[in-house]
């Protein structure tokens, strides 16, 4: 069988390993449900964009969001990332995960005053600015440190990603970046703050993008900008093309980083842009399909219309297919010699947007050990405690070795920070 997505991920036999390691052992050891990733396959996501950008001034920042485990961090901060962070406890995490704050990035429509002291403090090395509102207290900010704050403005170049509405950022009706008719205004203004350094361009369009063809038109929109800023007297050092390369979750045929770089490299060399820096915010494509989450089968409940399959995690651990009907792929860890039928696989939350895949062929047993696929990015980082559900243990893997990264939350961690009113 065919798996979508990472080739650290196969079956041995009847069972599914993740690298060298048996994913239905782990359960058995560390209990349900389980988010499990694999280092070798982020280090490997990560390889094509550091080869396709080797040879020119360039950072890859991983984009923290997308999963920000420190383990995970950890990982990239060795293989030479710098970070895109999009709030001061996600620059907490990269600093206590050995993170360099001169490669970091601060990105965000809503950055408060106190986050904008704490980066300046940190030595950030960019801010991505969103709005004319946020560069003016963003001066004023910095200048109350004696500082200056290196900033990029975010430009909203209104193309279409082509993805779903929740994840599309770069169409004139998002919150996003400023819009491109005010790029040049905006940057003549930046230039006269007495708190703000001019260093770059930014843009960002949406997530889980399959195709080259929206890159390449937000990347023209941006050197057309560029020129215009420039000859306007702002020199702009870096390009920040974003991040939203999008991964196979099903039948997607997203092109390979390499692909997609080396496309817009050759549109930058062809309009004579070849000197300037190049920085990229991945975020999915580095840890989507290097990460599964397990989950136990507590019942079969077949049904006249439908038939259901109760697993121990819910849209608390994993919200992606609640929040955008996202497809994730669901296999069994062990294959038996059940028969397939077709189940509708949902959690225990009180809620019918409860459901990790709908309508799937899938031959199981209560007690089985199921693997939701692509839970790498987006997983974890959005896992709440809706219900009173304590948010599940992550492991992570190379080779044979197995680390925990996060310990399972216990009922009591749930409610520390409560208290009772006075008797
Ligand atoms: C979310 C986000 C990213 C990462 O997006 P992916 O689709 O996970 O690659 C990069 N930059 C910014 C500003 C973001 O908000």
């Amino acid at each position: 069988m065919t798996l979508p997505g990472s080739p650290f991920l196969a079956y041995r036999g009847p069972d599914l390993f993740l690298d060298e390691v048996r994913l239905s052992d782990l359960v058995r050891q560390h209990g349900s449900p389980l988010y499990v990733y694999s280092r070798r396959a982020m280090l490997a996501a990560l390889a094509p964009y550091q080869h396709a950008l080797s040879g020119r001034a360039h950072l890859v920042c991983y984009a923290v969001k997308a999963n920000s485990n420190l383990a995970v961090l950890q990982t990239f901060a060795q293989a030479g990332c710098g970070f895109d962070i999009v709030s001061s406890g996600e620059l907490a995490r990269v600093l206590a995960a050995g993170g360099d704050p001169s490669k970091v990035i601060f990105s965000g429509v809503g950055k408060t005053r106190a986050e904008m002291r704490e980066a300046i403090e940190a030595g950030v090395r960019c801010f991505n600015v969103e709005s004319t509102a946020e560069m003016e207290v963003l001066s004023e900010v910095a200048a109350s440190l004696q500082s200056k704050a290196r900033v990029s403005l975010r430009v909203n170049p209104d193309v279409d990603a082509g993805t779903h509405p929740y994840i599309s950022t770069g169409l004139k009706g998002n919150k996003f970046g400023i819009a491109h008719e005010l790029a040049v205004e905006t940057y003549r203004r930046a230039a006269t703050l007495p708190g703000i350094e001019v260093v770059g361009i930014d843009c960002h369009i949406g997530s889980q993008i399959t195709e080259v063809s929206p890159y390449l038109d937000a990347l023209d929109r941006v050197l057309d900008l560029v020129e215009a800023i420039e000859a306007a007297g702002v020199p702009i050092h870096h390009m920040d093309l974003g991040g939203g390369l999008g991964i196979t979750y099903t039948d997607e045929t997203p092109p390979t980083a390499d692909e997609l770089i080396g496309r817009l490299l050759e549109r930058i060399d062809a309009r004579g842009h070849g000197q300037r820096e190049l920085v990229f915010e991945p975020g999915r494509s580095l840890v989507g399909n290097a990460g599964v989450l397990l989950t136990e089968v507590l019942f079969l409940k077949p049904g006249e219309q439908k038939s259901f399959c109760v697993v121990d995690a819910g849209m608390n651990d994993l919200m992606r297919p609640a929040l955008y009907e996202a497809y994730m792929g669901i296999v069994n860890t062990h294959q038996g010699d059940t028969t397939a039928q077709v189940w509708d696989v949902v959690g225990p939350v009180c809620e019918s947007g409860d459901w990790l895949g709908r309508d799937r062929a899938l031959a199981v047993q209560a007690g089985d050990v199921l693997a939701v696929l692509s839970a790498g990015a987006y997983g974890m980082t959005m896992a709440s405690n809706y219900n009173t559900r304590g948010r599940a243990a992550e492991l992570m893997v190379d080779g044979h070795q197995v680390w925990v990264i996060r310990e399972r939350e216990t009922v009591t961690d749930l409610f520390k920070l409560e208290h009772r009113l006075p008797a």
